[in-house]
């Protein structure tokens, strides 16, 4: 802390300035802006600081929920799971430092555990500590209750013994996996602890390289235009990925946002309710109806993703679904890519969707089921009426979260003490 106050009090005469601001958020909470950086006149910077209270907001991200961060265009959060573990966190810190950019970290209380002086590194620096369960089960959607509250609570216990401070602790969490179950998450709504989804991951936790996780975390948040990036601070390739990320970011005019929980002395950001929607005005975006299926696929790597899902419930029951396998030509890019003219968008009548469903294909009812190498089976075309892939992709959804979250479970073994090698099957 001295070191940090130091360095702010040595600062700006517009950051001294906010000395009222400082003792009011915390060292801690002030944003680092962009040209304000020591040593990196060219950092992205963190934009600004927002206050959100957990009880207000118990769920938040579109990968599962209806709700996320109320963030303007162009606002991106990170978050970093499963650590500590270094070198990759230390790494990850240095990276963020050099940029000035304020991250969430979801620690795993195992991994507080063992590498308590590396959190208290996350802490010291500036970001937001959230927690991610003790042991990083991948079965929170159906273990007994008391299990899955015993391990949020320890994990919780393991952060802040490490810290040395409970206060240090965010009421955030994320679930291992993202696998999700009610009573879990009404379990957490009572303590006052806000369940961070995410809108977008990079699928660092995979078997991919570097420059696979730039190009999915770029062409993810450009798909959607702001939200909160799932990463993995324990993972060589994010790592190696994290500085063309924020390269690519600045130079795309996007602005990190640091997360901050509101405490009694430290009030919430006043926002109105539509901005915790994704798109709050005339967009209809299938996520905000379809709150529990995820917006990604794990589709052929061979191509860049695209959103996962564009449908409505305005264009009278006509559903179409964007696979991440279309080609380059048709991948829709805010503002890069012209749009095919019979762009199937919300809206349009049902003869137009119909039309545009025989050029732009959409992913089969299986989609989910599908291992990630069998790509050419992405190419099967399937025209879902939207009600019934409302029936439909539920279970799916539930499919892909377990797939997600055994690969996530497996880069969690390999980085937890005593637990067994990780397989590479089915991995790239
Ligand atoms: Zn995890």
């Amino acid at each position: 802390m001295p070191t940090t106050l130091n360095g702010i009090l040595a600062r700006s005469r517009r950051i001294f300035c906010l000395g009222l601001l400082a003792s009011t958020l915390g060292v801690t909470a002030l944003p680092a802006w962009a040209g304000d950086c020591p040593g990196n006149p060219d950092a992205i910077g963190t934009s600004r600081t927002l206050v959100v209270d957990p009880r207000e907001h118990p769920r938040i991200g579109t990968m599962q929920y209806p709700e996320t961060l109320p963030l303007k265009d162009h606002e991106v959060v990170l978050t970093f799971d499963d650590g500590p573990l270094p070198p990759h966190s230390l790494q990850i810190l240095d990276i963020l430092a050099h940029e000035c950019v304020k991250a969430t970290f979801f620690t795993i209380g195992r991994m507080a555990h063992d590498y308590p002086q590396d959190l208290r590194r996350v802490l010291a620096a500036g970001h937001s500590i959230g927690t991610h369960s003790q042991n990083h089960p991948l079965s929170m959607n159906r273990m007994p209750i008391e299990r899955a509250r015993q391990e949020i609570d320890e994990g919780i216990a393991s952060a802040a013994a490490a810290l040395g401070d409970p206060a240090a602790v965010a009421p955030f969490m994320r679930i291992p996996g993202l696998l999700r179950a009610k009573d879990v998450e009404d379990y957490l709504a009572s303590k006052g602890i806000q369940v961070w989804s995410a809108d977008f991951p990079a699928d660092d936790w995979r078997h991919i390289s570097a420059d696979r996780v730039y190009q999915l975390a770029i062409s993810r948040i450009e798909a959607k235009g702001k939200g909160i990036l799932l990463l993995h601070d324990i993972q060589a390739r994010t790592v190696a990925a994290l500085p063309r990320i924020l390269r690519t970011l600045k130079e795309r005019g996007y602005h990190i946002v640091h997360v901050v929980p509101a405490t009694p002395t430290l009030p919430k950001t006043p926002t109105d309710p539509r901005d915790w929607q994704l798109h709050p005005t005339s967009e209809t975006v299938a996520i905000s109806h379809w709150p529990k299926v995820p917006s990604f696929s794990f589709a052929s790597t061979d191509t860049l993703p695209a959103p996962a899902v564009s449908a409505s419930d305005l264009d009278d029951g006509k559903l179409m679904l964007l696979p991440e396998t279309f080609d380059r030509s048709r991948r829709f890019v805010r503002g890069a890519v012209p749009l095919p003219e019979d762009a199937p968008w919300p809206r349009q009548s049902p003869v137009m969707a119909i039309s545009a469903a025989t050029t732009l294909p959409v992913p089969a009812q299986s989609l989910f089921a599908i291992p990630e190498k069998s790509a050419a089976k992405l190419n099967a075309v399937v025209q879902l009426p939207h009600h019934a892939a409302r029936a439909v992709a539920p279970d799916r959804g539930e499919d892909a979260i377990a797939h997600l979250i055994s690969l996530d479970a497996s880069a969690a073994k390999r980085t937890i003490p005593g637990s067994a090698p990780v397989t590479q099957s089915g991995l790239h």
